[in-house]
């Protein structure tokens, strides 16, 4: 019998489930589009529905916990999840309890930022360091801070949300309730706003002549050295620069791992954050530390939720 944690990844778009190995070896995935309604039914329905699919295409296993990544602040101690931005219905729902009594297993609930910094932490480009921040830089900004190999997560676990660092301080309002955080200006959302933004200003730009106009565009653009194109990433590096300036100067970690879709434009807005660093941090942290691209991409916060969910049922 091989010993698994089914680990799930509750995305606002997908459910994807995989069965991992004491190792990190997927051995069985399953995944569906995320159902949603005003409440949490639906998705904890389709959870179970995907967990036992998972389960079943597994041969000789033992299954020894589920462990749940979610894009949302959590208590993980009572395995509620606290605020969900994108899945509001999830808001203050008790997923492991329900979860626990439903599947007769432990349940283990992680932020899914923490969860792939735990990830790239095990198995990836942060394996050999123990202190390491994790950016995501996906619809939103999520982040994951390792001090001495373990996550921080503070005592109410908003702990590593750099996405709400503010960057302006009268600047786009953001979801948080603040305004200019981090998210406003490097999420794959506000390249979006932002190349929207460039283009009403200038209706001759090639950004203007895009119907409907996503990251991918922008970056395509970019590659294509557009001037208007590559100011949008210049300006999510120059704000990206000056929230890890300040991680870098407060943390002093050893590396920077990059995820999430947005990252792919790393070439584009990489120059002007490693402008930034140099201008702004202190020299002996800013030579130390290293920036790397996520080396386990979409499965970053499945192997980090298996990783907690192994190692909770063997040291509790
Ligand atoms: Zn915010």
């Amino acid at each position: 019998m091989t010993d698994i944690v089914l680990a799930a990844d509750l995305g606002g778009t997908n459910l994807r489930i995989a069965a991992v190995g004491r190792d990190g070896t997927i051995l069985e995935r399953s995944k569906i589009a995320t159902p949603r309604d005003s409440k949490p039914d639906r998705l904890f329905s389709a959870l179970v529905e995907i967990a036992n699919d998972c389960l079943k295409k597994c041969e000789k296993v033992n299954l020894t916990a589920i462990a749940i990544a979610v894009p949302a602040t959590v208590d993980a101690c009572k395995g509620i999840l606290l605020d969900a931005p994108n899945l509001p219905e999830l808001n203050g729902f008790g997923i492991v309890s329900a979860l626990e009594e439903e599947m007769n297993v432990k349940v283990f609930l992680e932020n899914d930022a923490n969860a792939a910094a735990i990830g790239e932490s095990w198995l990836g480009a942060t394996k050999n360091f123990e202190d390491s921040i994790m950016v995501t830089l996906g619809t939103g900004v999520g982040g994951g801070i390792i001090i001495d190999g373990k996550i921080l997560r503070g005592p109410d676990g908003t702990a590593g949300e750099i996405g709400h660092i503010n960057v302006e301080p009268c600047g786009h309002p953001c979801g948080c309730g603040s305004h200019g955080c981090l998210e406003q200006y490097s999420s794959a959302t506000a390249v979006v706003r932002m190349a929207n933004e460039l283009a009403a200003e200038n209706p001759d730009s090639k950004l203007a002549g895009v119907d409907k106009l996503t990251s991918k565009h922008v970056y395509q653009l970019g590659l294509e050295s557009d001037e208007d194109a590559l100011a949008v990433f210049k300006k999510q590096g120059f704000y990206l620069g000056l929230a890890l300036s300040g991680l870098i100067n407060s943390l002093n970690p050893e590396a920077i791992v990059f995820g999430g879709g947005a990252a792919a434009a790393w070439d584009l807005f990489m120059p002007e954050l490693l402008e930034q660093i140099g201008k702004r941090t202190y020299l002996t942290p800013a030579e130390r530390v290293k920036l790397f691209r996520s080396e386990l991409g979409d499965d970053a916060g499945i192997l980090g939720a298996a990783h907690l969910g192994f190692e909770n049922v063997d040291h509790n």
